[in-house]
């Protein structure tokens, strides 16, 4: 599903728009004319959706040369190590979750409280992705015509990442799980979200230009973008909490 001139959709879950499988978080194509980077990989779980989804854009899965994710969580890292297997393609996560994508570590993604809780099925099991290496805040990829710069936005996750899109139509934002149309945020009861963390990446993204918001579920902003970053702003300055997303 094309979006802008460079960024398809095609990879969303039951929180969006059920292109690929139920579990997957919004999985973006971005499109350098020629090469091809994953913005995050879904579950893992039938991986072979999101690839079809690459081929009716009318792009080749074997011009994916990157698959960047903006944090570990099953629903937007399972994938990496499914969809290195099928495509070659290079894995960047955020810190040290690359070496938790190597090891398939499910601790230190709390990923055995998520499906005690019923957010995975029960005999759901991290795929292990041996080539998953680390980016870090400020480090850009090239994709073709393109650029992709990682920006460190912790609170959601501590490791997390959104990607700022560059060369496109229009500057984007690939959010992950930082801000949802509305300004709403995802809190979790895990060790390792921190609300004062995402006060702090919420103020810094508002300092940031972008038009488009590219977040890792429900809805998505082409025009207009920032004004959820606003919205969220706008509460935290009354020292209240935005709502939550229900992922
Ligand atoms: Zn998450």
């Amino acid at each position: 599903m094309r979006l802008t001139q460079r960024v398809h959709l095609v990879g969303s879950g039951a929180t969006g728009a059920d292109l690929s499988n139920p579990y997957d978080c919004h999985v973006y194509l971005v499109d350098g004319g020629g090469p091809l980077a994953l913005i995050d990989a879904g579950v893992g779980l039938e991986p072979e959706l999101i690839l079809a989804n690459v081929r009716a854009a009318g792009l080749d899965p074997a011009n994916i040369e990157t698959i960047a994710l903006t944090h570990a969580h099953a629903d937007h890292g399972g994938g990496a190590g499914p969809l290195h297997e099928l495509t070659g393609a290079e894995v960047l996560a955020p810190g040290p979750a690359a070496d938790w994508l190597r090891r398939a570590d499910e601790e230190a993604i709390s990923l055995p409280r998520a499906r005690a809780g019923g957010t995975y099925p029960d005999d759901y099991r991290l795929a292990t992705c041996p080539p998953a290496v680390s980016i870090a805040d400020d480090d850009t990829i090239q994709v073709g015509e393109a650029r992709v710069t990682a920006i460190a936005t912790p609170g959601h996750a501590r490791e997390h990442l959104s990607y700022l899109l560059e060369g496109d139509d229009r500057p984007g934002l690939f959010g992950g799980d930082v801000v949802f149309q509305g300004g709403k945020i995802l809190l979790l009861s895990t060790p390792d979200c921190s609300i004062q963390d995402l006060v702090a990446t919420m103020r810094r993204l508002g300092d940031m230009d972008f038009e488009a918001l590219f977040p890792g579920h429900a809805g998505i902003s082409l025009r207009r973008g920032r004004q959820h970053v606003d919205a969220a702003l706008r509460v935290f300055d009354a020292e209240e909490i935005p709502p939550n997303f229900n992922a």
